[in-house]
């Protein structure tokens, strides 16, 4: 009877123990992982707790101010939010702002995120309280545009200058689907004391249409918005379509010569020329377009180039911009690309140089370019160089305008000596022929440039 009261008591004092413990035990763990500074009308929210969903007793998330808790996600009642199994733990996605607290103001609030978890066979729970402190911003940032006259050319370029408040949001152009970023306006030398002037380079592609929605955006840290009109006129413009002859000659110089320097373009088949010719038309020709679109992400903030861009000397223009091609070959329709720059033909290893002040950002055989040459000239705009015979340019290299980088010859896809030369803006080509004009270059750039401060002598 004694042994058994015993026993009973040790129990019970070890009972006690364990569920004491259990209680002790650390509550799930949470991590707030947005919003961390802001929130407006509807900004997300990610939060990821290192509790899978089944073990999770309780999850709530609350946006509170002034005293006043405002539910936004629990397990019972999840709004607009997705909850889902994210490795060991639980990942919680939705919004929070204006939109679910609609008598949120605009004064400090904190987002509070209570979990508890099931221990000790489900016998006890154990709790934890992470919070995030947040400022609300309800108005959305504020965009006047300072430049005038803003007129494109249906694949060409403008600039646009105006300024934001705040001047932390991130803003630019939007032209159709197409964000193009923004840069202190003071990389252009104007000076800008409260560092809201901005500018940025925008395109009107050769493939989007004159009516195509022009607006300057401006996106605070809380996601909120603002659109402002931009004042402007796109000049419509018909491309040429040209029909290409293909020359089984022509095919069997090129195709070995560009695998053989592609290491990393591989096709099932190399002997069958014309299989091969296509796929290096169009896969690589792809594949080399995105290998320019992710170098336009290694631009300077500020300009680098000085007056009008140089057309290589004594060249006529042998293909528009643009150009629409269809290929042949034996009477058959095999391909259709567009020709995205122009090809500059003169004698052959006629000197190549940089058509204006930049850096190298490429120097290397590149796929449909051969040896080919990419110059950053500042805030997105760049050009390029292809079918080059020798690299005389390192990456990484200050060039000067008229600075020779090599000479024309026959390399990649070239049917015969020339340069293949494209200017690009964030990595999407653009016509040269509005940077090749003295005076396009002073009334659509330097105009606006010295309009709002900048000291720069009109171009001769
Ligand atoms: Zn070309």
């Amino acid at each position: 009877m004694r042994n058994f009261l015993l026993s009973l008591l040790l129990f019970v004092v070890l009972a006690g123990a364990v569920w004491y413990g259990a209680g002790k035990l650390e509550g799930p763990k949470v991590a707030i992982r947005n919003p961390k500074g802001a929130i407006g009308h509807a900004s997300p929210f990610d939060v990821i707790v290192n509790a899978q969903p089944n073990r999770l007793e309780g999850l709530e998330i609350a946006l509170e101010q002034e005293g006043q808790s405002y539910p936004i996600f629990s397990l019972s009642n999840r709004g607009d939010a997705q909850m889902a199994l994210e490795g060991e733990g639980t990942r919680v996605r939705g919004t929070v702002g204006r939109r679910n607290v609609p008598s949120l103001a605009q004064e400090p609030a904190r987002l509070v995120v209570r979990a508890s978890l099931a221990v000790l066979f489900g016998l006890r729970t154990v709790d934890s309280v992470t919070t995030q402190d947040l400022e609300v911003r309800l108005v959305p940032p504020q965009i006047a545009v300072t430049s005038l006259h803003h007129f494109i050319n249906l694949g060409g370029s403008e600039v646009v200058l105006y300024r934001v408040k705040p001047a932390d949001a991130v803003s630019g152009v939007r032209v159709g689907d197409i964000d193009y970023p923004s840069y202190p306006a003071s990389g252009a030398g104007i000076p800008d004391t409260d560092r809201s002037l901005r500018m940025a380079f925008f395109a009107v592609l050769h493939d989007q249409t004159p009516d195509v929605q022009i607006s300057v955006f401006a996106r605070d840290s809380a996601g909120n918005e603002g659109l402002a009109d931009l004042d402007h006129r796109v000049f419509p413009k018909r491309f040429r379509s040209s029909r290409i002859q293909l020359q089984e000659g022509f095919m069997r110089r090129v195709v070995p010569a560009i695998l053989q320097n592609t290491p990393d373009f591989k096709i099932p088949n190399p002997d069958n020329v014309l299989e091969a010719f296509l796929m290096i038309n169009r896969d690589l020709r792809q594949k080399n377009a995105e290998e320019i679109a992710a170098l336009s992400q290694k631009t300077a903030p500020t300009i680098l180039w000085r007056g009008p861009f140089k057309q290589m000397v004594n060249t006529g223009v042998e293909s528009g911009f643009a150009d629409h091609r269809t290929y042949f070959y034996q009477g058959k329709e095999v391909d259709q690309q567009v020709h995205l720059g122009f090809d500059l033909a003169s004698l052959p290893h006629s000197p190549v140089v940089a058509a204006n002040r930049g850096r190298v950002v490429l120097a290397r055989y590149f796929g449909i370019y051969g040896n080919c040459v990419i110059l950053d000239h500042g805030m997105g705009v760049q050009s390029l160089y292809g079918h080059l015979h020798e690299l005389r340019v390192k990456e990484g290299e200050m060039v000067d305008k008229d600075e020779q980088m090599g000479t024309t010859d026959i390399t990649g896809l070239a049917a015969g000596d020339h340069l293949h030369f494209t200017m690009l803006l964030h990595g999407r080509p653009v016509t040269a022929i509005d940077w090749w004009s003295p005076q396009w270059i002073e009334d659509r750039i330097l105009r606006k440039l010295r309009e709002a401060g900048a000291k720069i002598a009109p171009t001769s």
